[in-house]
């Protein structure tokens, strides 16, 4: 009973998350500030009252229209509030304290849990990140560097922090937290957390900007690297190959069937941001299932 009720309080703060990124979504465009002033409909600017706040069902309430104006508002909103939702859910089953060890242990404040905390956090901004680059993307083919700069910054900064950390303690049960494959990763061969930090930095951003180079940005733009450069940090290796693959089989997947419909979009382009954070979405939650299901196919 208690962990359905953990699983839905993280599921509704992700809808109220996801709320705060539209926000961010749609002020991208008009250079405002998301943290500053009070929601407002897009059309006829009208105040927004505390009900019609309230994600997901205040879009089902109000039909999909303005209370005031009733022009139709965006499916976007109740789409990115609910994939929020449902993703933040999935991080707090797979790498809370709680779900992994039992509730009494969040009573037990020491330094190793204090930094699966911190890095749980993290795994919450990085879902939200990944979330509005794509959305961003879909909407207007350009990478949101406002967005993107600053998580690569502070992402990159707590990963070396955690490295220094790890390198001069050996904790217990942290490394579960931070290895999205699992037991299994060791199959790809030893990595210290240094070498597989660095190695899938460059690996990945490494592939993405030689395809942006080789197709002259046809393929993929040096936005899409940057976005490669940020889920490297947040990956490592071996991680960040099998995203990469993900990437690539859905991705090519869907341009095939685009280019057999006949619909291309803006010349032909298809933006790769929401097929790059598919892929690393995919191995962050479910990295260590697919590589044991892929073994026992396999053997
Ligand atoms: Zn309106």
């Amino acid at each position: 009973m208690l962990s359905y009720l953990y699983i839905l309080f993280f599921f509704v703060l992700g809808t109220i998350i996801g709320s705060f990124l539209n926000v961010v979504i749609d002020r991208a465009d008009t250079k405002e500030s998301p943290f500053k002033g009070v929601s407002y409909c897009p059309y006829c600017r009208k105040r927004l009252v505390w009900w019609e706040l309230v994600p997901i069902l205040s879009f089902i309430f109000l039909k999909g229209k303005c209370s005031s104006c009733r022009h139709k508002l965006s499916w976007q909103y109740p789409i990115v509030e609910t994939i929020t939702g449902l993703l933040f859910a999935f991080v707090a089953l797979r790498f809370s304290r709680f779900s992994f060890a039992g509730p009494s242990l969040y009573l037990n404040i020491n330094f190793e849990n204090i930094l699966i905390l911190l890095n749980f956090l993290f795994l919450l901004y990085w879902v939200a990140v990944l979330i509005v680059i794509s959305v961003y993307d879909l909407k207007r083919y350009l990478i949101l560097n406002e967005v993107l700069i600053p998580a690569i910054i502070i992402s990159f900064a707590w990963r070396i922090i955690l490295g220094f950390l790890i390198e001069k303690q050996s904790f217990y049960f942290l490394p579960y937290f931070t290895h999205f494959l699992g037991s299994q990763s060791f199959l790809f061969g030893y990595y210290s957390y240094f070498s597989s930090l660095f190695i899938g930095i460059i690996f990945f951003s490494g592939i993405i900007s030689l395809l942006a180079w080789a197709t002259k940005e046809k393929a993929m733009g040096w936005g899409d690297a940057l976005l490669a450069f940020f889920i490297g940090v947040i990956l490592g290796w071996p991680e960040s190959l099998i995203a990469l693959i993900i990437a690539f089989l859905i991705g090519g997947g869907v341009a095939l069937i685009l280019l057999i419909l006949k619909k291309k979009t803006m010349k032909g382009y298809i933006p790769f941001a929401p097929f790059l954070s598919f892929g690393a979405l995919t191995v962050i939650l479910f990295g260590d299932i697919i590589i044991e299901n892929y073994l026992a196919f396999l053997l």
